[in-house]
């Protein structure tokens, strides 16, 4: 499904690759993976949970998500790569009634994501047990991450929680603008960052993403969106951990050498893309990258 993206890591050129495994098309071959999707890309950059319980009204038992996680989980060949689930991302654009959330004049900017384990402790708990169960059950690399993070506690609550069911590696979303200004701190408390470039954008410019009319501000070439995420990059630069963008713009042929070019570490994207942005990718160096980056943040644009 389209929330099963596969994940492609970036080597230290984009395209002309000292390593065919991340260009060639044949590469998942020779690695001896299937072909179809599984082929071509490096694990599963983000498994949006929410989406298997949209619209539901009674709450999903400990018992079912792990059967739900796992089914998933046995699709995905474990040489195929790392499976990064993200935790439960309620509220605004993806309803679950079954939280019984309170209505809210300002519900993007309200409780969300990570945010609903202010008013249900619990449910963030019993999701980690499922997950980490189901992880074991379906014998899966699987790491964790958190949705709309907006501080290095935050994170580090996160973490404390995830790590004491046994994941060996905790991430959380950059979505907000206050994550990506302490990028540095955060990565103090996790093992990656994965950029959603769809909230980040939304936040930065305070443009609903929803909003047709607003789709200028909430272009992903935006410069000032493309100077959070090089905020993020080189924190995790300096810590020498991932940093991932898993928003649309990943999927992006256009954008991808950009965000490659601020030093991001792996995309993120559905399926469908892989191809055009690996033939994006394979086309350019590093250095053409940063080049298009410099020229896409200018400042008179
Ligand atoms: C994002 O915000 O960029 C993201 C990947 O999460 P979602 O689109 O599910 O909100
Ligand atoms: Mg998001």
């Amino acid at each position: 499904s389209r929330e099963e993206p596969g994940s492609v890591h970036i080597p230290q050129a984009a395209g002309k690759d000292p390593d065919p495994a991340h260009s060639s098309p044949t590469a998942g071959e020779e690695r001896g993976l299937s072909r179809g999707i599984w082929g071509d890309v490096e694990g599963v950059g983000l498994f949006r949970t929410e989406f298997l319980f949209l619209g539901r009204t009674e709450a999903p038992s400990y018992e079912e998500q792990v059967a739900a996680y796992a089914e998933v989980f046995a699709e995905i060949p474990r040489e195929a790569g790392p499976v990064v689930v993200r935790t439960l991302d309620a509220g605004t654009d993806k309803p679950l009634p079954f939280l019984r959330l309170p209505e809210e004049p300002n519900p993007a900017l309200g409780v969300r994501g990570l945010r609903v384990d202010r008013l249900l402790p619990g449910v963030l708990d019993t999701q980690l047990d499922a997950i980490a169960e189901a992880a074991r059950r379906a014998g899966a690399d699987v790491s964790v991450m958190a949705p709309m993070v907006a501080t290095p506690g935050e994170a580090a609550a996160f973490a404390g929680r995830a790590r004491a069911r046994g994941f060996a590696r905790v991430g959380v979303m950059v979505e907000v603008p206050a994550a990506a200004l302490r990028a540095s701190w955060i990565l103090r408390e996790v093992d990656f960052l994965s950029v959603g470039t769809n909230d980040l954008a939304q936040y930065a410019f305070a443009a609903d993403r929803q909003h047709p009319g607003l789709a200028g501000l909430l272009d992903p070439a935006q410069p000032a969106l493309l100077a959070l995420v090089e905020m993020c990059a080189r924190a995790g630069l300096e810590a020498g951990k991932p940093v991932g963008v898993c928003g649309e713009a990943a999927g992006d042929p256009l954008v991808a050498p950009l965000l490659v070019g601020l030093g991001v570490t792996s995309l993120s994207m559905a399926p469908v893309c892989v191809p055009l942005v690996r033939d994006a990718l394979a086309g350019l160096t590093l250095e053409e990258c940063r080049e298009r980056a410099r020229t896409a943040m200018d400042p008179a644009r």
